[in-house]
């Protein structure tokens, strides 16, 4: 009654026990036909074959790479979600009582860069959604970058380009 269950692999030809093989809830004794030992076999055996693949390598290599500034973004977003002290409403409030900005009007900052807090547009607050559209942050300058990935680094070209989108924007004076 208390004999071990066992299965004879399809590969390596080896009476093994269940344990030995990778569970698979379709298969006969709900485990694969192959055993662990040759299974890693073939995934290495895979990974060699397609290593002489240049294409393969290449795809590969592109995948990492992606992945790599996909989690390095996300991880700079954060940072940067946590260090945004303007995200906080009052501190917003306080620059628009501050700078005296109409209702229906909102501050837009072509930088965030501490030097350049107050130093910002004024717009609509419906244009304003539409202004961000046409830009892309970038967390280096903490200025933004238009759709090709210029950066706009001054405040007249940030100023020239929504113009060109048709963006109604003003600059206090
Ligand atoms: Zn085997
Ligand atoms: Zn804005």
């Amino acid at each position: 009654m208390n004999e071990i269950l066992t299965k004879v692999c399809f590969k390596c030809n080896e009476k093994k026990q269940i344990i030995e093989f990778y569970k698979h809830p379709q298969m006969s004794l709900g485990v694969v036909n192959k055993c662990k030992v040759c299974n890693k076999l073939d995934v290495k055996n895979d990974y060699y074959r397609k290593s002489s693949d240049s294409l393969w390598v290449e795809k590969e290599k592109e995948r990492c790479k992606e992945k790599y500034y996909r989690l390095n973004y996300k991880e700079k977003q954060k940072i940067w979600d946590e260090n945004k002290p303007w995200k906080k409403e009052a501190i917003l409030k306080n620059l628009n009582k501050k700078l005296k900005i109409e209702k229906g009007f909102e501050c837009h900052h072509w930088s965030y860069n501490t030097e350049h807090f107050e130093d910002v547009f004024i717009i609509e607050k419906k244009e304003h959604k539409k202004a961000h559209t046409f830009l892309k942050f970038n967390f280096n300058t903490k200025k933004f970058n238009d759709l090709n990935d210029n950066c706009l680094y001054n405040k007249t070209m940030h100023f020239n380009y929504l113009i060109t989108k048709g963006i109604n924007v003003k600059i206090i004076s």
